[in-house]
């Protein structure tokens, strides 16, 4: 949603769940059209002035004349052809990995929408015979009881651990 797995991955091999502020959509939205965000985002602060975008500026629906918006999960989220497309990558690869041994990393993850990631992520490591669950959070450090040794948790701050990891790597 940040845009920073697309710097590690390539589109087709990622799922924007929540959207991604690297793309506009209409506010109706009246299109299933996803719109490249830099160009209007750059015409916006080359714009500003004291701090305030300029009418002119504000990204505007080529077909109906609304607000563009950033594609992000709202209640006007557009989940359209890109955004099933993805989803249904995303559940393919899972599925022919469920005989496997899979490893689900849950980096990062919020509390506010559990029903995105954290319920998938127990019932994939519950119901997957050679699954197993590894949540780093800066937060906390539980892992839920009832997956018992499928189940780890971190408490750490990604940003030291995934330095350390990177030099491991080298
Ligand atoms: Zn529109």
């Amino acid at each position: 949603m940040d845009t920073q797995v697309e710097k590690a991955f390539p589109a087709e091999r990622t799922c924007n769940y929540q959207g991604s502020f690297a793309c506009l959509q209409c506010k109706q939205p009246c299109c299933d059209e996803l719109f490249d965000a830099s160009p209007y985002v750059e015409r916006m602060i080359a714009g500003m002035e004291r701090f305030e975008v300029r009418s002119e500026d504000v990204p505007r629906c080529p077909h109906c004349g609304w607000q563009l918006v950033p594609w992000v999960r709202d209640d006007t989220f557009l989940q359209g052809a890109a955004w099933r497309e993805s989803i249904e990558r995303y559940e393919r690869f899972v599925r022919e990995r469920s005989d496997c041994r899979v490893l689900l990393l849950e980096l990062g993850v919020g509390e506010m929408t559990p029903g995105i990631i954290t319920l998938p992520f127990w019932s994939m490591t519950a119901k997957l015979p050679d699954a197993h669950l590894l949540s780093v959070n800066i937060s906390g450090d539980s892992a839920p009881l009832q997956l018992g040794s499928k189940a780890e948790a971190i408490q750490a701050d990604l940003r030291t651990l995934l330095s350390v990891a990177r030099v491991g790597d080298e």
